[in-house]
C-alpha cells in the first residue's frame, strides 16, 4: 500500500537524499530543502563504504553507478610508524559474507548517484531551514527567507550542526575528539600491491590512511592529535583556507612516517585538501517528537575513525522507508508509533558503532610512548580470525546471519 502525506526533508547530504529516495519509493510526496546552492561542490574527497552500506544503496536502487565508479577494497593492512606490519585481514572475506563489496568512492560520485535518483524539481537548493513548528495535524517548516512550508512529517537530516536537532534538544556543545583530519584525493598511485589494499599507519598522536581509487588516484587521510598539530604549527582558525605553507608543514609532520605518506601529501595540490577538526556527541536517545525525526549525523554524529557515519546514514534511510511503508502520516498516533520503532531499531546499533569509533579514535591517537608500544604489540598479537570477528564474521554472527 502506498504511503500518504507530505514529507519535508531538511538537508540534501547522504542522509537527506537517501531518506528522500526511500520515502518517495514508499509513495510519499517528498520535498528536500538544502542550504547550499550547489551541494555537490562541497562534497570533496572520498569515503569508504562497508558492505552493509552498499547493501543499503542496493535497496535504494543506486548501488550500480557507485560500485562502478568506486574501487573495491580487497585487503586491509596496518603498520606502525617504523613500517612494521602490525595487522591485516582479507576484506574480500567480509564482502563475500555480506554479498556486497567494500568500496572507496569519490564523494561527488555518491552524491551524484543519489541526486540522479531523486527528482530535481523536488529539491530546493539555496534554502536554509531556520526551525519548525508542530501543529496537531501537521508540521510547518520555517525557512530563513521568512517563508513557510507545510507537511505531515519533517526529517531533520541537516548534519552535525543540525538546526532541527538544536530546536529539539537545545544548543548543547559538540564533543571535540582531540584530533584533526586532513583528507584529499591525490593523483598518485600507492605502491604496487597485487590486490587493492587499504593501508593505515599508526604513530604517536598521528595516523595516515590511504585507499586506491580508479584512474590511478589515491584517497588519503592524515590525522594529528591536538598537541602534535600545535607542535607542527598547524593550528589555525576554522574555515580559513589550507595554504601552500600549511600544506608543506603537513607533509613535514608525516616525513618520519613510512613511505608514501609525505610523498602522497606533496603530490596533492593544497586546494584539494579538506581540513576537519573532529567532533561528535555522546549517543543521545530521543530522535523524534510527534512529527519530526532526526537521521544521519543530526541523530548520531560519530568520529570517522571506523569510516561508518555515511554508511549508517544510508542504513537509516532504508529503515525509515521500511517503518513508514503504507503509513498515513495524518494519523497522529500511528506516526508516533512508527517513529519510535525506527529509533528502537537504529539507536542501539548506531550507539554501539559510535562508541567503538570514539574508543578507537582515542587508541589511534595515543601519545605516550609506552602506551603506543603496548597498543602496537596488542594489534600485532591480534589474529586474522579476531579481526574478521570484529568485522561481524565471528562464529556467533555467522550463526545469526544464517538463522
Ligand atoms: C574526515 C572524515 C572522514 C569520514 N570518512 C567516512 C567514511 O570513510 N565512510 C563513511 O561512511 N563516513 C565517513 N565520514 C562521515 C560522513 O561524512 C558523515 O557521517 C555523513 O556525511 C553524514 O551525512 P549527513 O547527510 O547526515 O550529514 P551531512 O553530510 O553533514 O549533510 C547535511 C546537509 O544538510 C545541509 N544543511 C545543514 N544545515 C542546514 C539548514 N539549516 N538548512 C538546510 N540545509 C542544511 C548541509 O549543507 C548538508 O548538505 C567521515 C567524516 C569525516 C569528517
Amino acid at each position: 500500500m502506498s504511503g500518504q502525506g507530505r514529507v519535508l526533508v531538511a538537508g540534501a547530504g547522504i542522509a537527506g537524499l537517501a531518506t528522500a529516495i526511500a520515502l518517495r519509493d514508499a509513495g510519499f510526496d517528498v520535498t528536500v530543502f538544502e542550504r547550499a546552492a550547489d551541494p555537490l561542490g562541497a562534497a570533496g574527497s572520498a569515503l569508504g563504504l562497508h558492505p552493509a552500506a552498499v547493501l543499503a544503496l542496493r535497496s535504494l536502487g543506486v548501488d550500480g553507478p557507485v560500485v562502478e565508479g568506486g574501487a573495491e577494497v580487497d585487503r586491509w593492512e596496518l603498520q606502525d610508524w617504523g613500517g612494521r606490519r602490525i595487522g591485516g585481514w582479507p576484506q574480500t572475506k567480509v564482502s563475500e559474507a555480506f554479498g556486497a563489496p567494500s568500496i572507496t568512492v569519490p564523494r561527488a560520485l555518491l552524491h551524484q548517484a543519489l541526486h540522479a535518483a531523486f527528482p530535481e524539481g523536488q529539491l530546493r537548493r539555496g534554502t536554509t531551514v531556520a526551525g519548525y513548528r508542530e501543529t496537531g495535524d501537521g508540521v510547518e517548516l520555517l525557512l530563513a527567507d521568512g517563508t513557510r512550508q507545510s507537511g505531515h512529517l519533517l526529517i531533520g537530516a541537516d548534519g552535525l550542526r543540525s538546526a532541527v536537532r538544536r530546536q529539539m534538544h537545545g544548543d548543547t556543545p559538540l564533543r571535540p575528539a582531540g584530533f584533526t583530519a586532513w583528507r584529499a584525493v591525490g593523483d598518485k598511485v600507492v605502491g604496487s600491491d597485487p590486490v587493492p589494499t587499504a593501508r593505515q599507519v599508526l604513530g604517536a598522536g598521528a595516523t595516515f590512511g590511504s585507499w586506491p581509487l580508479p584512474g590511478g588516484r589515491t584517497y588519503w587521510v592524515a590525522t594529528l592529535a591536538d598537541e602534535e598539530q600545535e607542535a607542527a604549527g598547524l593550528t589555525r582558525p576554522p574555515d580559513s583556507p589550507h595554504t601552500p605553507e600549511e600544506h608543506a608543514r603537513l607533509a613535514d609532520a608525516f616525513r618520519t612516517a613510512p613511505s608514501p605518506a609525505a610523498g602522497l601529501i606533496e603530490a596533492t595540490t593544497p586546494d584539494r585538501v579538506v581540513r576537519t577538526p573532529i567532533l561528535d556527541r555522546p549517543p543521545q536517545a530521543g530522535w523524534s517528537t510527534a512529527r519530526t525525526l532526526l537521521v544521519g549525523d543530526a541523530a548520531h554524529p560519530m568520529v570517522p575513525t571506523t569510516g561508518q557515519g555515511g554508511g549508517q546514514a544510508l542504513l537509516d534511510s532504508v529503515a525509515v522507508g521500511n517503518v513508514l511503508r503504507g503509513a498515513d502520516l495524518r494519523d497522529h498516533h500511528g506516526l508516533a508509533v512508527r517513529l519510535h520503532q525506527f529509533e528502537e531499531q537504529r539507536f542501539p546499533v548506531t550507539a554501539k558503532v559510535a562508541q567503538a569509533a570514539w574508543h578507537q579514535g582515542r587508541i589511534h591517537h595515543e601519545r605516550d610512548p609506552e602506551q603506543v608500544a603496548l597498543r602496537d604489540r596488542r594489534l600485532h598479537a591480534t589474529t586474522e580470525a579476531e579481526w574478521l570477528s570484529r568485522l561481524g564474521l565471528g562464529p556467533a554472527s555467522t550463526a545469526a546471519r544464517s538463522a
